[in-house]
């Protein structure tokens, strides 16, 4: 079987303090740790990797809905020194979708995963339209519960109960 893991935005500007989109201590004490053993145990299994990074131009029109936050090149846009030996693909994103205007379609149909699995930040946000465009795609796709977080706990409980229901996620708990 071939698995695919997509770690979601597991970047310093959403995971450490004193950053703009900071998540919050409870995000980065759950989430940091359980996406390091997931992706320990992912690799034993012989799956591929793929980080997403947010990585904008410092002029993106996203920064009229959110303030400034991981500018390409930047420290703040770099993964979290927690995850950042793992080799793995990376791709860069401007938008919530990791498959918006990225060569992500192309690097999955190439490896054509019987199965992918995607952990990592903000379940409601990043999360949430990666695994759409991935359901739009018709790959099984898997969320545990433990490796995503979001800094709103009542979108979390949302977005799990939406992928489950309406896209069609094995959400294990
Ligand atoms: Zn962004």
């Amino acid at each position: 079987m071939k698995e695919v893991l997509i770690v979601v935005d597991m970047q310093r500007g959403f995971l450490e303090p004193g950053y703009p989109l900071y998540c919050g201590d409870a995000v980065r004490e759950k989430v940091i740790p359980a996406v390091k053993s997931m992706i320990e145990q992912k690799l034993k299994e012989g799956a591929k990797l793929i980080f997403t990074q947010d990585w904008h131009q410092p002029d993106d029109p996203e920064f009229k809905m959110w303030p400034r936050h991981c500018v390409a090149g930047t420290e703040e846009a770099e993964i979290v020194p927690e995850l950042a030996s793992y080799e793995g693909i990376h791709i860069h994103k401007t938008r919530y979708s990791a498959f918006y205007n990225t060569n992500l379609d192309q690097i999955l149909k190439e490896i054509a995963p019987d199965k992918v699995t995607v952990c990592g930040v903000c379940t409601d946000i990043c999360v949430l339209y990666t695994v759409a465009d991935l359901r739009n795609r018709d790959y099984p796709v898997e969320v545990h519960e433990k490796c995503v977080a979001s800094f709103d706990p009542e979108a979390h409980e949302w977005a799990l109960k939406h992928m489950e229901k309406i896209l069609g996620v094995k959400v294990i708990r």
